[in-house]
């Protein structure tokens, strides 16, 4: 790690998410069995770690589900920086699907996703869509439903064409996902980011997960660790409190925007039941360490609702 460039090292922050999602779901966290295929080996995390990550697959999950069903699947969605996310093959899997369905990362990224996607059948089944071809060459893949297409999201007009070659609608209602990303890039780059999308969508909704509280110790503690990898945080601005995390869609041309904590979602969003079923799998002896983390992490809806689909009823 300490060899890594910044973007080396932000590129490989999608190996981490992806470890501990992989191990969360051996261990029977939630189910997901599309990830086994991206991810072959499970490297052990600790409890809290597990929850940590439960709760955060569980609570962006419930709300893309929300969405789709709000729109009776007339709809699209686009994950950027999606790393080994396995959201569309779960999707299909519920019998959930939308329109169309486009993944964004670092080429670096994508042509090994696209690599696992071509060699395994159960993934390429779910792409095929009204008999029409599966195109792909080593970085990106391209379906009538699904897209995976790779860019820097710095860089707008790469963004920009990008939605446009996987045939994007601007009209159509479209959710946004950033899973711990904008917080990699500086901050006036993240927010031209949510500009051109409120720009360009009449009816969007966004989900973005990310740090947050991050100026006290133990954010400082988070960061040195970070850093001590070769990885800054360098949109941490935005992660000051969840008023800042909101601010940034209001300055940026959206209608409204809502921020939790994830201890919020943890105690109040999350069904009793799955926190009783979750909380038997591991011995939790770090209580306080865990709290903390879900202190520092949070869940950011912004809507922006041309159509007046009350877009806003779905927030947290
Ligand atoms: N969203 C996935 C998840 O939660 O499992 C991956 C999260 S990982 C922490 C961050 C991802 O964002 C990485 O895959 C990284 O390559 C991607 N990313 C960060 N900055 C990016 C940029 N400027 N352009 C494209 N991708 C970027």
């Amino acid at each position: 790690r300490h060899n890594l460039d910044g973007d080396e090292a932000v590129r490989s922050t999608n190996d981490d998410a992806s470890h501990c999602k992989r191990f969360a779901v051996h261990l029977g966290y939630w189910s997901d069995p599309y990830l086994p295929l991206l991810v072959r080996n499970t490297e052990r995390k600790t409890p809290e770690i597990n929850r940590g990550y439960f709760a955060r697959v569980t609570v962006i999950t419930n709300m893309v589900e929300k969405f789709i069903k709000a729109m009776k699947g007339n709809c699209q969605i686009v994950n950027f920086g999606a790393g080994f996310d396995t959201l569309f093959w779960k999707l299909k899997g519920a019998d959930l699907p939308v329109k169309k369905f486009v993944e964004i990362d670092f080429a670096n990224v994508t042509s090994r996703k696209c690599h696992y996607i071509k060699n395994n059948n159960k993934l390429m089944e779910a792409l095929h869509c009204d008999d029409e071809e599966v195109s792909y060459n080593t970085t990106e893949l391209h379906s009538g439903i699904y897209h995976l297409a790779s860019a820097d999201l710095r860089k707008l007009s790469e963004v920009e064409s990008k939605l446009k070659e996987c045939s994007m609608e601007f009209s159509v209602p479209t959710l946004f996902l950033f899973e711990c990303v904008l917080v990699y890039m500086p901050i006036q780059f993240s927010h031209s980011l949510l500009q051109l999308i409120a720009d360009k969508f009449s009816t969007t909704f966004c989900i973005n997960y990310e740090q947050v509280n991050m100026t006290d110790r133990f954010g400082d503690v988070m960061l040195s660790n970070l850093r001590s990898r070769g990885c800054s945080l360098a949109g941490v601005e935005a992660c000051a409190s969840l008023k800042t995390q909101e601010d940034r869609f209001i300055l940026n041309g959206w209608d409204g925007a809502q921020a939790l904590e994830m201890n919020q979602v943890y105690h109040g969003l999350i069904s009793p039941q799955e926190i009783q079923r979750i909380e038997k799998i591991e011995f939790l002896d770090e209580k306080e360490l865990l709290d903390q983390l879900f202190h520092h992490y949070c869940i950011c809806v912004a809507w922006k609702d041309s159509l007046d689909l009350k877009l806003n009823l779905l927030s947290i």
